[in-house]
């Protein structure tokens, strides 16, 4: 006849709470929602305590990375030298202030950006780290760049740029082109050691920082 049947307030309520709680997931289910995610504290202490390679031995300190955990773009440079192991960052030692020259010309810091190593532990008398480390060492990397989720990639030096890129060519081959990691533009680049070393690089450098830059317009 038009009219609305009546159901009394309580039977409504427990309508409302059956029909909330078959949108809510179980407490099991949010446990194992929250397992999956993965976080920067799991991370940081998965990498601190790590010994899946040798180098776990000879480490004063494993370098996790520094930086802007939010940062649009990511640097990833070649195994931990001494000095970022005793100062747990990288580009410490004679090349930071190239380093933070270069930062400064792109309109960057370090503050703004995030700087980590292709493997996080120091390999003895500062050696290119060898092919089993660089493989046991890969997933963290992964990790970093899926929590950051960089606008950009920029990989500094020989040994970054061919492990990135699973690749055997020089860097002056794979320098001075956009290459892709998982979709993200990557930009191969001279480490500073070598800029301080060979100053006619220095010019090429500057190019790839400018190419780089068209990412971040
Ligand atoms: Fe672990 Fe990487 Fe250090 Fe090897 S280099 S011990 S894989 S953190």
């Amino acid at each position: 006849m038009g009219i609305e049947v009546w159901t009394p307030r309580d039977a409504q309520n427990v309508e409302a709470v059956d029909r909330i709680d078959a949108l809510m997931p179980d407490v099991e289910q949010l446990v194992e929602i929250k397992t999956e995610q993965d976080t920067w504290q799991a991370l940081t202490n998965e990498i601190k305590t790590c010994q899946a390679c040798d180098l776990c031995q000879t480490r004063q300190q494993a370098v996790v990375g520094s930086g802007n955990l939010n940062a649009e773009v990511l640097w990833v440079t070649e195994a931990p030298t001494l000095g970022d192991e005793q100062q747990n960052q990288a580009f410490a030692d004679d090349r930071a202030a190239l380093f933070d020259e270069m930062l400064r010309a792109m309109s960057l810091s370090r503050e703004a950006v995030f700087m980590t190593h292709i493997v996080k532990c120091r390999p003895p008398d500062d050696r290119d780290p060898k092919k089993a480390e660089l493989a046991a060492c890969g997933d963290f990397l992964t990790r970093q760049i899926a929590l950051i989720q960089p606008k950009l990639i920029i990989s500094v030096g020989r040994v970054a740029t061919q492990q990135l890129l699973q690749s055997k060519e020089t860097l002056t081959n794979l320098r001075g082109t956009v290459h892709h990691i998982d979709a993200i533009p990557m930009v191969a680049i001279y480490h500073p050691a070598y800029l301080l070393r060979k100053l006619s690089a220095k010019s090429m450098a500057w190019d790839d920082m400018q190419l780089a830059l068209t990412f971040l317009k």
